[in-house]
């Protein structure tokens, strides 16, 4: 069986702005995420924003089936252009999974069409995802909940499409809620927002986060890219001539 091709992307600045967020992750949070999801199927790479092509040139962003994306202070500096065309890859069958702030990345607002906006508070209170989707394979091994010690509170109302189907809901210890694993389909791709991951706890070496991120990579993989043409197609049977129907776009004699 072939590997999965997993790019994950990390604006990369916190950890290089901010001595006590490189204590945590010296290596960047890109480098953490893809230490702690590797495995034999799997062919990762780590890609950040300040490389050439903001670390996705055209023979990285297409042989990637599932992009994984950590983004929050510089979401603005990611190119439209860029974000165009991943966003079209996601049509065409590329999987992408949305980890916390990147709910304000201009990939993830595009696909969902909605502000993705949210309310938050940085006290370093007690989270825990309710795993409500147990047979679903992204919680897979997780058990029935997941406890974070020291988390950045994101609560409801999260401005996102009605249409996602809900896999972890969190409790905080301060009382607020929020729907903190969400998949989405959009075109031919699959989409997963997971809530956890804010830079200065190390959540990204917690082995259940961990777990529910490869989960998810392999779920998103789509078996094959579709790309999306808008063909005009000739009939497959004879269609009998009605002489009452006129063709839109043909201009009639008044
Ligand atoms: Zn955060």
């Amino acid at each position: 069986m072939s590997k999965i091709n997993v790019t994950v992307w990390n604006e990369f600045r916190h950890e290089q702005n901010n001595e006590a967020i490189r204590k945590i992750y010296p290596e960047g949070m890109h480098k953490a995420i893809a230490a702690g999801i590797a495995a034999d199927d799997l062919n990762i790479r780590t890609a950040t924003l300040d490389e050439p092509n903001c670390g996705l040139p055209d023979e990285v962003l297409y042989s990637t089936d599932v992009l994984v994306w950590w983004g929050h202070i510089a979401h603005n500096e990611v190119p439209d252009e860029l974000v165009a065309k991943i966003q079209r890859r996601v049509l065409e069958g590329m999987g992408l999974i949305v980890l916390h702030s990147s709910h304000f990345s201009k990939i993830f607002r595009a696909l969902m069409g909605t502000t993705c906006s949210l309310r938050w508070r940085e006290v370093g209170e007690r989270e825990r995802l309710w795993n409500i989707a147990p047979n679903h394979p992204i919680t897979q091994g997780v058990g029935q909940y997941i406890e974070l010690p020291h988390v950045e509170m994101y609560g409801e109302r999260f401005d996102i499409p009605d249409d996602g189907k809900l896999i972890f809901i969190s409790w905080y210890e301060g009382g607020d809620v929020f729907r903190s694993g969400v998949t989405f389909e959009r075109g031919h791709g699959k989409i997963f927002y997971f809530s956890p991951g804010h830079e200065s706890f190390p959540i990204f070496y917690d082995q259940k986060i961990l777990k529910v991120i490869g989960n998810a990579v392999r779920w998103a993989k789509s078996p094959n890219f579709i790309e999306i043409t808008c063909p005009c197609v000739e009939a497959l049977e004879e269609i009998k001539k009605d002489d009452s129907f006129v063709s839109v776009g043909v201009v009639q004699d008044v």
